[in-house]
Formats: C-alpha cells, structure tokens, sequence
C-alpha cells in the first residue's frame, strides 16, 4: 500500500472535499494507535473478555473422513459475540472512537449483521449510534431490526434508489459530512476510501494470527490451502493475512448465486460481469453495466451480496496471490446441510461458500496435507432462508400459526 491508500491500482480515497480533514484524522489517531503495543493489547483483552478470542480451531474429523484427501481444519469465527467475525472489526473501532474522544457512531448495514455488532459495541462503549439500513432491508431483516432497536440504536430507513445495502452506504456517508465532528463511521468491512480498508483488514488480522499458530502448534506444518468467502472482503482479509509471505494457497470463495452466467450472482471478481471502477469512495471491481450503473446482485445469504469487492483483494488477485472461485446458492445449501450433519455446526450460509469449495477440492489433495477453512459466522440467523429453501412445512405450519395470533 502506498501512503494515498492504493493497492495497485486499487484503493484510494474518493470523497468529499469537506471530509478530508475528517479522514485526515482517523488516518493519524489509527497510525498513531497501531505504532501503540498497548493498543493492540487492549484490543486482544477487550475480545478475549468479551468475545470469544482465540477462537477454535476445530478438527473436522467427519468431513475430513466423508471428502477424502486433505485433513479440514475449522477456524471457528461463529463463536465470536453476535455470531461472527464482524465483532472483531466493531470492536477495535470502537477502541479507536474512544482514542478519538468521539461519542457517536453510525453504521451503514445490510442484512443487519454489522448493524447488530455496531450497536452492541456502542451499547458496551455508551456511545450513541445510528444504523442506515435500506427500507427494502429493514422489511426483511426484522430480527435484527428488532436487536439493533432494543440495544438503543436509532435505525433509519433508507428510500433512496434501490433502498438497500448501497444507498445505506450513501446515506450513512450524508449524515458523516453534517456530523463529523462528534461521529464516526463504522464501516463494516475492508471497502470504502483509505484508511478503511487497511484499518479493518488490521483488526481482522487476528483471526489469521491465531489460526497460523494453532495450526502449527497442531500438525506442525503450515496448511496447503485456507479457503474463506468474500463479501467485502474482511473475513478473507482477516485470515490470509497471516499467511501471505508463506507458501499456501489462499482462496476467496464468492457468491455464485444461480450460476455465473445467470446474471444472478455477486461474483464481482470470480465472473466477468464485474468491471474497473470507482464507488463508495474507492476504486476496485464493481458489479455495474455499461453506463458505470450498479447491478442489481442475488445471493442466497444476504452478507455476499455487495457491489464491490476491497481494493486489497483486487489487488492480490490481479498479482496472482488468491485464487478467487464462486459457489452456487445449490452448492452452498448442500454444505451448508453436509457441515450441520457430519460435524453439527450451523454455519453461515455465507461461511458455507467455502465449505462448498473446499470440499469440492479438498479430494484432490494427500492426506498428509492440511486446509483450514474460515467459518465467518454461525447460521442460526439464516433460519427462515433454510426453512423456505428446504421447505419445511412444519416451520410453515408454525409462521402460519404465529401470523394467526396476530390476527393475519
Ligand atoms: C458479513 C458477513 C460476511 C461477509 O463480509 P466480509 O467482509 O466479506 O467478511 C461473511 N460471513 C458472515 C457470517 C458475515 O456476517
């Protein structure tokens, strides 16, 4: 990275003039934190009390024995509090707010994940907090609607445009430029202009961290492979980091949606729907048509579906580094089912894009080798997608029931 926050040709900070200093500012209360070791040692003691931190690396004993080939290792993110590595991010933000002396955040969110992490960081910080969240998004994400509401954050919905993930990102930028002086923004992961995509990568690196010495303290040797998806990017991010200048293969697993050529996907760097350009304040790959419009994407989990794609991935994809695949919704509901049987855990419909990779590939591997895969988050949240996708008419009959109480 250069000191303009560019990977390549990647990265950078496109935003608006009355933001600058805003900006200028993070970047040095960030540089100046991480030149701090008492900073990162609060940090691990913040997430080693109040979250899950190390997390798991789990032995898939079953999987490993149902694939063939490679041992599959499990690096257990869904242990984090609210369910996923989201918390690591929100939270070493929040440390850095506190640094700043500011007292309210705000967050864009669109299935409401980050929405959920952001207002319990603030509910644990007392800091106030506002969630943006496309009014498409806020019907169809109540639970965490209902979370975020009861933790004591203000959520807003947005009915510009599409009234989903990219206008909350608009929005959320709007609010910054008229309160920046006491606001920060949360970004939830390694996109936006710079320092955002280094800073969340940094706080996620922990996960890499942990996996590497676990590993080794456990096989002895390095994996062959460490397989994660990719929605924004901070999960992959996280967890490859560690083992960049090692000689494993790292791979990003993105979201296939109905197949490649469908058209309904969000396979920004994995399909070549995705082109060169510059939104949301950096440039990297987007999903858009001939005229630099956003797509519309699909997944079937609602944390894969995001236009863009952080420059840092874009980067070392074009420089050959990852290998970047695409899982189908089919595939990911087959590993997502196989994972929840062989092993008993509910994993993310958007962890199980790497499942459905891994296994796919982990059959041409020896058995003396190892993979790790990350599993980003636990599925308990993903209930009424596997209901309807696996039709479970006894899940029907019980909305059915409910909507009666409720006089529908
Ligand atoms: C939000 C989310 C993702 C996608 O975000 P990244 O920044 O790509 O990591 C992946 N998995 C889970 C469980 C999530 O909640």
């Amino acid at each position: 990275m250069n000191e303009r926050g560019y990977y390549g040709e990647f990265g950078g900070a496109f935003i608006p003039e009355v933001l600058v200093a805003t900006f200028a500012q993070l970047v040095e209360a960030f540089r100046e934190a991480k030149s701090d070791p008492s900073f990162w040692q609060e940090y691990v003691e913040l997430m080693s009390t109040y979250s899950c931190r190390p997390t798991p690396l789990t032995y898939a004993e079953n999987l490993t024995r149902h694939c063939g080939g490679a041992g599959i290792y499990i690096k257990r993110e869904d242990l984090n509090h609210t369910g996923a590595h989201k918390a690591n991010n929100v939270m070493g933000q929040g440390l850095l707010v506190k640094r700043m002396g500011k007292r309210r955040v705000i967050a864009e969110t669109g299935a409401g994940q980050h929405g959920v992490a952001t207002a319990t960081m603030a509910a644990k910080f007392g800091f106030r907090c506002t969630v943006y969240m496309g009014e498409v998004d806020v019907e169809r994400q109540r639970p965490n609607v209902f979370w975020m509401e009861r933790l004591g954050a203000e959520v807003v919905p947005v009915q510009e445009g599409s009234r989903t993930l990219k206008d909350a990102i608009n929005e959320a930028f709007r609010d910054w430029v008229t309160n920046m002086d006491d606001t920060h923004y949360v970004l939830g992961t390694a996109c936006g202009p710079h320092p955002f995509p280094e800073m969340v990568s940094y706080f996620q690196s922990i996960v890499g961290k942990e996996a590497r010495e676990q590993i080794l303290a456990r096989e002895g040797k390095l994996p062959a492979r460490v397989y994660a998806c990719v929605g924004g990017g901070s999960n992959a991010l996280g967890i490859f980091a560690a083992f960049l200048d090692d000689p494993v293969e790292l791979v990003g697993v993105e979201a296939g949606g109905k197949g490649l050529d469908s058209g309904h996907h969000a396979a920004r760097l994995a399909s070549k729907d995705g082109a060169v350009g510059v939104a949301h304040g950096y440039k990297s790959y987007f999903l858009q048509d001939g005229d630099g419009q956003m797509r519309e994407t699909h997944s079937i989990s609602a944390g894969l579906d995001y236009v863009g794609v952080s420059p840092i991935l874009a980067c070392l994809r074009d420089q050959g580094r990852i290998r970047i695949e695409a899982a189908t919704d089919a595939e990911v509901l087959d590993a997502f089912s196989l994972t929840l049987r062989k092993e008993g855990l509910i994993s993310a419909l958007e962890s199980a894009h790497a499942f459905a990779r891994a296994f796919k590939e982990v059959g041409n591997l020896s058995h003396d080798e190892v993979v790790i895969i990350n599993q980003s988050g636990r599925g308990d949240k993903d209930i009424f997608t596997v209901a309807d996708a696996f039709a479970d008419p006894k899940w029907r009959e019980f909305i059915r029931r409910k909507a009666e109480q409720y006089g529908a």
